[in-house]
């Protein structure tokens, strides 16, 4: 059994396993639960949507253009936005894990993973001329619609 767990592995898990929505809904928040725009759960966001959110294989990411930063579910842990004991989730993850995708997960959570979409260099190519000032954030967020839009390879 697992003794001293790794904090690594438990964030890990929880941004692979966990939907975002799923821990919003716990903190009484809302995120769709499909890769599109939305308002940002981690600032005073109600206007004009600020965040986008992301989803591949390593889980959810939200990005929020407003603060310029990435989030993963794990921050709603960390930012104690609900009461659960992250151990406890991973635990209830991780025995339900056959034990050869275990053996994969541990792997994975120590090496170097990069948590960015696998799409990233492209819409950091996007966001550019936002960050300079010359685009509005309702014209990024349209020219990110487009880029989902490409069939995926
Ligand atoms: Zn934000």
């Amino acid at each position: 059994m697992l003794e001293d767990i790794d904090p690594k592995l438990i964030r890990y898990v929880i941004n692979k396993y966990i939907p975002f929505h799923r821990l919003a809904k716990i903190a009484g928040l809302y995120l769709p639960n499909t890769e599109r725009s939305c308002f940002c759960i981690f600032h005073d966001n109600t206007e004009t949507p600020a965040a986008k959110l992301f989803r591949d294989a390593e889980g959810d990411r939200l990005w929020c253009f407003a603060e310029n930063r990435m989030y993963f579910p794990y921050d709603i842990f960390r930012l104690k936005m609900i009461q659960h004991n992250p151990e406890t989730v991973f635990k209830k993850i991780w025995v339900q894990l056959p034990e050869s995708k275990k053996e994969l997960v541990l792997q994975e959570s120590s090496a170097t993973v990069s948590f960015l979409p696998s799409n990233w260099e492209e819409i950091k190519k996007r966001i550019e001329p936002y960050k300079r000032g010359e685009m509005t954030l309702d014209e990024v967020l349209t020219e990110l619609l487009k880029l989902e839009r490409k069939p995926v390879v």
